[in-house]
This record gives structure tokens, sequence and C-alpha cells, in this order.
């Protein structure tokens, strides 16, 4: 492990890094949280992140992405030259619990969306102004979007989805979500499921019970098939993702002890690894299902909900190369490569377009929770990271692409 070159005064700070400037990024922060932004109902949060970009001189444009109410913010920096977009992606809504206003106390910022990801944005912006202060890109161009819909099962993730169909992508993304230990290069997909057994007739005193399944033994069938998959599916394991599962949370049935049900509902969740899509491991469950009802003479409705799909970075790509000796740069060595804890956007640029993502954000914490922080010092870093990845990724290139 290389121990020089800690960013403790001995180097001078690349000039790109040293624009960074701090209470900038925090007040753009403190804006963004102030407007409450539950997933779905963005829109302020989003008009808030257009007028700090516009005040700031940036050209910012709305397409609505399928998303009306809360159109997507996008915002770019052009050399004026050939060469490769780097793309800033973060999600401005929040989830779904009471809202806490920004405060910023010491090396804090706390409030709804501070770790999720209103503090990442805003240091994702304040690298946008820093490039530009320090002169600007030489090649290429950096592409900034935010948006609504991504905290489930509020949203679907739609809205990024289409932003990415229509193109409104750069050749690599950094997302400036509260993850920093690692550099993720794979990530299970996932969905969650419910399924509802049904017998025909209706609700009765058990001693009256027509020749009818029971759809609690049925629902204790569908749990014994799901482990039987589970274990089948264990053996479809990487040792940074963890292995592909269909996992059991809830099962429901009956009012009373002596009356005979007519419904049993279970959900739970199946992952899968990269190699497997949505689409197969949705098709597997509901065949899985639809064979139990035949079996059991049972009804069952299924319903199935994509969280994303799998993820993967491929290492040897060019951008890998940049980020690792940025943050070499700023920090001394190169992150360790690791897995990715959970589903994120940058599922969905791989699985969708085959783009290169980077999940890279503040240490911070109390995602999903009312306790949410991020911390000052590490916006920063974050900040001159996104900088200085964007002048070593979009450097001259003379008959580069356009
Ligand atoms: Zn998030």
């Amino acid at each position: 492990m290389r121990t020089e070159a800690r960013h403790s005064g001995a180097h001078p700070l690349p000039a790109v890094c040293a624009a960074v400037n701090a209470k900038r990024l925090l007040e753009t922060a403190v804006r963004l949280i102030a407007k409450p932004s539950p997933t779905g109902s963005a829109g302020a949060a989003a008009d808030e992140l257009a007028a700090v970009l516009a005040e700031d001189g940036f050209a910012v444009e709305r397409p609505p992405a399928g998303h009306p109410t809360a159109p997507a913010v996008v915002a770019r920096l052009s050399s004026g030259r050939p060469g490769r977009t780097l793309q800033f992606n973060g999600h401005l809504d929040t989830v779904h619990l009471p809202f806490v206003p920004p405060k910023v106390s010491g090396d804090r910022l706390t409030g709804s969306g501070a770790a999720d990801m209103k503090g990442g944005i805003a240091a994702a912006v304040e690298a946008l102004r820093a490039v530009r202060d320090a002169g600007g890109l030489a090649g290429g161009g950096i592409l900034l979007t935010a948006h609504d819909l991504h905290e489930t099962p509020w949203g679907d993730g739609s809205q990024l989805d289409r932003l990415v169909a229509d193109g409104i992508v750069g050749n690599a993304v950094l997302l400036p979500e509260y993850f920093n230990a690692a550099l993720p290069v794979i990530g299970r997909g996932g969905f969650t499921w419910a399924a509802t057994i049904r017998r025909p007739g209706p609700p009765v005193h058990e001693v009256n019970r027509p020749n009818e399944p029971s759809v609690i033994a049925v629902g204790a069938e569908l749990v014994t098939r799901l482990a039987r998959l589970d274990a089948e599916l264990s053996r479809q394991s990487d040792p940074l993702a963890g292995a592909a599962s269909a996992f059991v949370g809830t099962i429901q049935s009956g009012s009373i002890y002596n009356e005979f049900p007519q419904t049993c509902r279970l959900e739970g969740t199946r992952r899968w690894l990269p190699g497997t899509r949505f689409a197969d491991a949705d098709q597997q469950f509901r065949a899985l299902c639809a064979a139990l009802a035949s079996d059991t003479g049972t009804a069952i409705e299924v319903e199935t909900r994509l969280m994303r799909d799998a993820f993967r970075l491929d290492t040897s790509d060019p951008f890998v190369g940049v980020f690792q000796s940025a943050y070499a740069t700023l920090v001394g060595e190169r992150l360790p490569i690791g897995g990715k804890p959970f589903v994120d956007d940058g599922n969905s640029f791989w699985s969708g377009a085959g783009i290169p993502a980077v999940t890279h954000g503040p240490t911070a914490g109390g995602a999903h929770t009312t306790a949410e922080w991020a911390n000052v010092d590490d916006l920063v870093r974050v900040a001159r990271l996104y900088a200085l990845v964007a002048t070593m990724y979009c450097p001259d290139t003379p008959g580069g692409r356009a």
C-alpha cells in the first residue's frame, strides 16, 4: 500500500481541485435540501437545482423524460472541442419520511437528502463550477443530470431509464451516492415480488369447509419450492457481489383460528448476477408459481417490481484507470475493488446502455432515516475528485470523438 503523497500539504492541489469552494458547495446543498422532494414529487427540488445552475451561468434543459410533474435537470459544460463526455448523475428524490430541514453544524451537513443524495449532487455541481473556474476542459465536456423516481417502492427508475434511452448520456458516469469504501465493479440485480394464492370459494367456518385446497398449505409449499430454488441459485456466486437468491420475507393468511381462509399472500425478493437479465428471472419465477397453481388447483397472482438489473464495471475501460489515478492523486493510493452492496442508478447505465459507471460519494450516514448526515470535508473531497476526473477524462484529443 502506498503511503506517500497523502494530501496534507506536501504536494500542491491540482488547480482544478483548488478551485472547489466549500462555502458555495454547502450553500447549494442547503438550497436543495430545503425543498422537500419525496419520490414522485421532486419538482420543487429540480426547479431549485435548475435555478442554482442558471444563476451560475449554465444553460439548463428540462426534459420531462416521462415525468412532467418533475422534469429532469440537464446542464452541460462543453470545451467546444471534440472529445469524451463525462456525466455526473444524481437523484433529487428522497424516501417518504417526515421532512427534516437543512443544517450545517461543524463538519456535518444534516437534513432530508443530506446523505441520499443532495449533498452528493451539490458536490457534483461544485465540481462543474470548479472545472469552469479553473479554465475549462481541453476537450469534450461534462454533462450533469438530475432526476426523480429513484427510490423504491414509490419510484421505478423510469425517468432515468428514459434519459438513457433518449441518449442524454455521457461516455462514462460518476454517481455521488454515499459509498466510497471500494470501487464497485459488480452488483446484483433484483426484483421484489408478491404472490397471492386463491381458492375459488369465500371464507367460511372451518367446519363447513368445501373440498378446496388450503391456501395456507399451498403458501407453505411455495416457501419450500422457493427454498429449493434458492439452494440451486446459491451455486451462482461471486466473491464480491454474493450469490443469486430467492427470498421470502412475509407470509400472511387468515383472520381467525377457525376460519377457512380464501387467500394467502407472500412477498420477497429475487436477486441475480450479471449474465442473467430481469426478464429471465421474472419468467422463471412466474413459471414456478404457475406450476404450483396447476399442481394444487389454486390461482396464483404474481406481481414483480424491478429494483434494477445487475451491474458490472469493465475495469479495463480507460475511465476506470482515470478514476483511480485521480483518486490516488488526492488520497495517495488507489481505491480497492469491491462489490456494490445496493442497487443504484449505475446499474441502469450499464444494463441499459453499456456505459461504465462509478458510484463514489461522500462519507455519510442515516440514509432512509430522519437522521441523515454527510461529512463536509468529504463533500469537498468528492467535488475535487470529480473535477480532477473530468479534466483527466476529457483531455485535448485532436481528431477524437465529437
Ligand atoms: Zn440514493
